[in-house]
C-alpha cells in the first residue's frame, strides 16, 4: 500500500504546492517525450514533422506546438504500421498487457505501473474490509483489470462479477455482504431493481455504503436517489482507454474531479490547439507520462470540458475538470467560446420543450439565436427571455443575441441542437 494510506489522502503527489506540481509534471513531461522520441518510430516522426526536437518540450505550456494524435489516427497508424502503430516505445518481450478497444487499438503497458487508480477509490472512501463487487468488464478494454488491482492497492477485497448477470451480482451482493459497488450508475440502478423483483429491500438487506462510477455521467438526480434513498455514498471519476485509464477523479467535496498527476492534462481548443484558460471548454488532450511502453503524446480524447483552479476544501491541490459536457462534433465555437449542445439544454431545462441554437454571421461578429418551444404555450415571455438569457450566459459564457418564441412541432427531432449557419468562404 502507499504512502499515507491511513490518512486522508492516498499519496503525496495528491497535497503538492502550485511550484512542486508544475516542475513534477514539466520533469515528468521531459522523461516522456525523451523517452518517446528515443523509442516509438511514430512518435518520434511526429515531433520531426513539427519540427520539434526533446529538447523543445521543456515544459507543459510548450506541449502546444506538438500535434494532437485522435483515435482515428491511432487506428489508421496501428493499420499501417502493426501491432501498435509505431508507438511502442519498449522491447516487446517488456509489454506486460495488451489490451483492445474498439477500432481495434492495441494499447499496450508496462509491468507495475498501474497503482495511481487507487487514489480515486481511496478518494472515494473504499479501504482495507470493503468487499466490492466490480462490475466492469475483465477482457479486452483495461476497466476490470485495472480497476480491480486499485481496489486491492486500497485493500479492498474484490469479487470478481465483471458484467451482466444480474441475478448472480444482486445474489452474491446479497450473500457476501458486499459494502461497494464499482460499475456504472445505469446498472447500480439496474441492480437495485432486480434486488426489489426478487422480493428484497435493498436499503434494508443489503450493505452497499459506497459506490465508485466511471463510463457514463452520473445525472444529479440518480445521485440524489442513490445517495438519500439508499444510503450509498457515490463518487466517480473520469477514465478514457486508449491512454491508459482513469483520467481525474472526485473528492469527498463532490464538486469536480482532481487531475491526476500521472497523466499531462490539457484543455485546449480543438481547431487550433492552443491550451486555455480556467473556465474555458475546450478539448481535453492527455499525455500519459507514466506508462514506458506507450510513446503516446497529446492523445485527443473529443471529449470537452473546462477547469478550474479553485481551491479545494478536501486538501487536494490539483485542479479540477468541471463534467465533461459533451464531444469534440457537438461542440461550435461563438465568438471564441465554445458553445456545447448539452450545456444549452441544461440552461433552458425545465421551461422549454425543444430548443436549437443557431449561430450565424452578421459583418464580423459571430450571432446566437436560441429558439425554443415552450413546455407552457401561456408562459410569460418576456419574463422568460430574461431569465434564458442569464442562464445561458452564465453556464456558456456567450451572450444570446435573440431569442426566437416557436409554436410547438417546429423544430423537427432529428434536427441537431447546434447549427452553424456560417459561411466561411
Ligand atoms: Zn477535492
Amino acid at each position: 500500500m502507499a504512502i499515507g494510506a491511513e490518512g486522508r489522502f492516498y499519496d503525496q503527489l495528491e497535497t503538492m504546492s502550485a511550484e512542486v506540481r508544475r516542475d513534477y509534471l514539466d520533469g515528468k513531461l521531459r522523461e516522456a517525450v525523451a523517452h518517446a522520441y528515443d523509442n516509438a518510430p511514430s512518435a518520434r516522426e511526429i515531433m520531426d514533422g513539427a519540427g520539434l526536437t526533446p529538447g523543445d518540450i521543456r515544459t507543459v505550456r510548450d506541449l502546444e506546438r506538438l500535434p494532437i494524435t485522435r483515435k482515428t489516427d491511432l487506428i489508421e497508424l496501428q493499420k499501417k504500421r502493426p501491432p501498435y502503430g509505431g508507438f511502442l516505445a519498449m522491447p516487446p518481450e517488456d509489454v506486460a498487457r495488451v489490451f483492445i478497444s474498439p477500432g481495434p487499438i492495441y494499447e499496450p503497458l508496462h509491468g507495475s505501473n498501474v497503482r495511481w487508480f487507487a487514489k480515486s477509490f481511496y478518494a472515494a472512501g473504499f479501504r482495507k474490509g470493503d468487499v466490492v463487487v466490480n462490475t466492469f468488464t475483465y477482457h479486452l478494454s483495461p476497466a476490470g483489470v485495472l480497476f480491480h488491482e486499485a481496489l486491492r492497492d486500497c485493500g479492498a477485497t474484490v469479487v470478481v462479477t465483471g458484467t451482466g448477470n444480474t441475478d448472480i451480482q444482486v445474489q452474491a451482493m446479497l450473500d457476501l455482504r458486499v459494502t461497494g459497488f464499482v460499475g456504472t450508475p445505469s446498472f447500480l440502478m439496474t441492480v437495485i431493481r432486480r434486488a426489489g423483483e426478487m422480493g428484497y429491500d435493498f436499503r434494508r438487506d443489503f450493505a452497499v455504503a459506497r459506490a465508485w462510477f466511471t463510463g457514463e455521467p452520473l445525472s444529479p438526480l440518480v445521485r440524489r436517489t442513490l445517495e438519500d434513498d439508499y444510503g450509498i455514498n457515490t463518487c466517480q471519476a473520469y477514465a478514457v482507454t486508449e491512454p491508459g485509464g482513469a483520467l481525474a477523479y472526485e473528492c469527498p467535496q463532490k464538486s469536480g474531479m482532481h487531475f491526476m498527476d500521472d497523466y499531462v492534462i490539457e484543455i485546449v481548443d480543438h481547431q487550433t490547439g492552443g491550451q486555455l484558460s480556467p473556465g474555458e471548454i475546450g478539448e481535453i488532450v492527455v499525455t500519459p507520462v507514466h506508462n514506458a511502453a506507450w510513446g503516446l503524446l497529446r492523445f485527443g480524447t473529443g471529449d470537452m470540458s473546462s477547469y478550474t483552479t479553485e481551491p479545494c476544501p478536501c486538501g487536494r491541490t490539483a485542479h479540477r475538470l468541471t463534467g465533461i459536457i459533451g464531444r469534440t462534433g457537438d461542440a461550435v465555437k461563438v465568438r471564441g467560446m465554445f458553445v456545447v449542445s448539452r450545456q444549452v439544454e441544461e440552461a433552458v431545462a425545465g421551461s422549454v420543450s425543444r430548443f436549437q441554437v443557431v449561430v450565424s454571421r452578421q459583418g464580423e461578429r459571430d450571432e446566437m439565436t436560441l429558439r425554443v418551444e415552450l413546455s407552457e404555450p401561456d408562459a410569460d415571455r418576456e419574463r422568460l427571455s430574461v431569465e434564458l438569457a442569464n442562464r445561458v450566459q452564465s453556464l456558456c459564457r456567450v451572450k444570446l443575441d435573440r431569442i426566437e418564441f416557436l409554436a410547438a412541432g417546429t423544430i423537427p427531432d432529428d434536427q441537431p441542437r447546434v447549427v452553424d449557419e456560417r459561411k466561411w468562404d
